[in-house]
């Protein structure tokens, strides 16, 4: 199975900035992680990936066919949690899953099987009757996590599914992505490094609609592995450092203050030793 991305451009209408530029990829079973800062452009990267919106030009291809002349049997295997979604306050749980069930054409005697189970898999079976009104945060986007697998999706795009959750809620639904993941094509949208950097098989960098990298974790912080140091200094020059280096960190040690820094050259000026990179050192390299 595979989804191929081709040249996909999209200015919006009264956008002046090309949302999208020249985007392309290959896409085989696994969690991508698709990684940008806001206004990056992955939203419309999986609104066309999910052909809720139309590229300027380019093409996505599923198993060789252009998703719009799949049409439907492209949606049959399409699980989609978007970025902004309204909530029926006073559904239950159980209720808006049939309700989206029916909405998804599935088969009532479908829907009575699969909808129990996914309240399981979410771990809502418990609040399965309870409105969603009084619903934390995490319990909404596992909702929405579970209507976007009411229809086995082989390919599954979440929005940034664990935005505005707590950690352990981001924990829980990091994990829980891991598990379902299996004989999948999940694209992972988020613009925090944790969602992403253990589960991924692959990074996709995303910036101003264009493809910076796509590789896995350990190749992208390979290829940073001399640009990352810790700075020794009085904390006098903090200042200079801040204004000169991408600073991921600072500390106190004793008197001294070491600044994590990020840069293509060694900060010769300073007492500096060189050091591992993070995910993140990599979301600062490429991104600010
Ligand atoms: P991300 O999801 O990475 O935050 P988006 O795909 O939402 O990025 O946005 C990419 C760019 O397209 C941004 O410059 C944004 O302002 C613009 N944009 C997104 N949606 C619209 C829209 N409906 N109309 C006009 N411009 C838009
Ligand atoms: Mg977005």
């Amino acid at each position: 199975m595979e989804l191929i991305i081709n040249d996909l451009c999209k200015t919006y209408k009264n956008g002046y900035v090309k949302a999208l530029n020249n985007f392309s990829a290959e896409l085989t079973p696994g969690v991508y992680g698709l990684l940008g800062p806001n206004g990056a452009g992955k939203s419309t990267l999986m609104n066309i990936i999910t052909d809720n919106l139309n590229a300027d030009s380019g093409e996505v291809l599923f198993d060789g066919k252009n998703i719009k002349r799949l049409g439907k049997d492209y949606r049959s295997v399409l699980g989609y949690m978007p970025q902004q979604q309204g909530l029926y306050d006073d559904f239950t749980a159980n209720r808006f899953l049939w309700y989206m069930a029916a909405l998804k054409g599935l088969k009532k005697k479908e829907a009575k099987g699969k909808i129990p189970r996914l309240l399981e898999t979410v771990n809502l079976t418990s609040a399965a009757h309870k409105k969603l009104g009084s619903f934390s945060g995490g319990m909404k986007q596992r909702v929405l996590i579970a209507q976007a697998l009411l229809n086995d999706p082989k390919i599954l795009i979440l929005d940034e599914p664990t935005a505005g959750l707590d950690p352990k809620e981001r924990i829980r639904i990091r994990n829980f992505i891991s598990t379902i993941a299996k004989d999948k094509i999940v694209i992972l949208a988020t613009h925090v490094v944790s969602d992403v950097e253990f589960i991924a098989k692959e990074i996709i960098l995303l910036k101003d609609g264009e493809l910076l990298e796509k590789d896995t974790c350990h190749n992208l912080l390979k290829a940073i592995e001399d640009k990352v140091f810790e700075i020794t200094s009085l904390s006098c020059d903090l200042a200079k450092i801040q204004a000169s280096y991408r600073v991921s960190n600072i500390y106190r040690d004793d008197e001294n203050i070491i600044s994590r820094v990020v840069a293509d050259d060694p900060p010769e000026e300073y007492k500096y030793q060189c050091v591992k990179p993070t995910l993140e050192d990599l979301y600062l390299y490429y991104f600010e």
